[in-house]
């Protein structure tokens, strides 16, 4: 099991050139929200942004679009159709699929709601995508059961299982998650050809060829909601920007967990708060530099 530290952060992290343009860190899509989830599409694109994406999308619900844009300056929008429940409408890939063409990566999941409009839709992202994939949240529970489906996508995709979530995924109980958490994230991405962050206080990092990473960074200051959706835009930027799924995940993990360490020096962990840790990114990667 490989520790990950900073000096390993150094040789996967690129250098931004002084003649670079925003072309040169990739097209983001976060597909995200719904009807009392507007959080954690907001916190995803802020924290994607944060982490460099050269240009990010939050493609969301029209109604979540309609609460947050204001709020996301330097992003774009794409509002989709969307259900009287106020979920996605599986109408919405007439518009989506196009879209996702002509983006480098696509984040999936955060706040979604499942329904089995967001059933068809993750199906149809995971067959018809071209781009790099990261599944969070209800992308993964819009496939609790079948993980198989993950072996039909374009290219290696990152899943972010909480261990409910992974449990779910494996149709497994939390216990037998928590039991050995590394061993079944690295049979998880063996398997279904994924990178599998498992998630907890302790994140462990499994690549399909059975490489495992061990997390020391990040204290219970995470333990709130928004974290996770934070790591997810973290990933995103990433792989927006060109790193392999399993860089872009070992980068993030490490410098989310880093970020919030930092803000305990001087913040009780029981205040901190999810946007704290995404304003707290820059000083970590200006430390990395
Ligand atoms: P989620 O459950 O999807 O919101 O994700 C929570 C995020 O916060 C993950 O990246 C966890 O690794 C991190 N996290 C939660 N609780 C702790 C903890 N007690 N110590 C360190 N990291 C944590
Ligand atoms: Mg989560």
């Amino acid at each position: 099991m490989i520790e990950v530290t900073s000096d390993l952060l150094c040789t996967k992290l690129k250098k931004r050139a002084p003649d670079t343009h925003k072309g040169d860190f990739g097209r983001l899509t976060i597909v995200a929200g719904s009807r009392g989830m507007v959080g954690a599409p907001m916190m995803a694109t802020l924290a994607a942004m944060r982490t460099g994406s050269g240009l990010t999308t939050l493609a969301a619900p029209a109604s979540v679009v309609s609460c947050v844009a204001v709020g996301l300056m330097e992003a774009m929008t794409l509002p989709l159709c969307e259900t009287e429940q106020g979920g996605l409408d599986a109408s919405c890939m007439e518009t989506l699929l196009p879209h996702l063409q002509k983006q480098t990566a696509c984040v999936v999941g955060c706040g979604l709601g499942v329904t089995n409009d967001t059933k068809q839709i993750i199906k149809n992202i995971i067959e018809n995508t071209k781009c790099k994939l990261l599944l969070d949240a209800d992308a993964l529970n819009a496939i609790a059961g079948t993980p198989e489906l993950l072996q039909s996508c374009a290219q290696t995709p990152v899943v972010t299982p909480h261990p409910g979530e992974m449990a779910r995924l494996c149709g497994i109980e939390i216990s037998a998650v928590l039991s050995n958490p590394a061993k079944l994230a690295r049979t998880f991405a063996q398997t279904y050809g994924c990178v599998t962050v498992l998630k907890g206080h302790r994140t462990v990092i499994a690549a399909p060829d059975g490489t495992l990473f061990h997390n020391t960074t990040g204290n219970a200051g995470l333990a709130k909601g928004g974290s996770g959706d934070i790591l997810s835009g973290m990933i995103g930027a990433f792989l927006a920007q060109g790193l392999s799924a399993v860089d872009a995940a070992v980068c993030a993990v490490w410098i989310h967990g880093a970020a919030a360490d930092r803000l305990s020096e001087h913040m009780a962990l029981t205040g901190m708060l999810a946007r704290d840790v995404i304003d707290e990114l820059p000083a970590v990667m200006k430390a990395l530099d």
